[in-house]
């Protein structure tokens, strides 16, 4: 048996877990789900940065579209100080796509215009 709590909303519902995969203290089908995910192939969210070559915005924000496997965050995250932006970047773009054949982007969640920061207008 393993408890924990779900993550998927902030409901935060107590979940216990039992060695046959039963999921008890759910209330919705989808923390059952996150119950049966975490006791075989848990995941989480990546949300992290990228390097720029902008000193007046060195960093750029990004996040994974969906989770990834938990036992990849760390590789994932080497991937991405690898990554240098040197272009225009609107929220939403992809910047890793596919990340480590995951099948997951890691997605732009801030913008950056070389324009603005140059001072210069489009
Ligand atoms: S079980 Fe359902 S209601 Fe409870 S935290 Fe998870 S998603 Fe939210």
């Amino acid at each position: 048996m393993k408890e924990m709590t779900c993550i998927v909303c902030p409901v935060g519902c107590h979940l216990s877990v039992d060695d046959a995969l039963k999921v008890t203290g759910n209330r919705c089908p989808r923390g059952e789900r996150y119950g049966i995910d975490e006791m075989t192939q848990p995941k989480r969210m990546l949300t992290s940065t990228v390097r720029t070559l902008f000193s007046h915005h060195p960093r750029l924000s990004v996040k994974s579209r969906t989770a990834l496997p938990k036992g990849m965050i760390f590789e994932a995250i080497s991937v991405l100080d690898s990554i240098i932006i040197d272009k225009n970047v609107k929220i939403g773009d992809v910047i890793v796509s596919n990340i480590m054949n995951t099948g997951v982007d890691m997605i732009a969640t801030s913008e950056l215009s070389i324009d603005t920061l140059n001072g210069r207008s489009k």
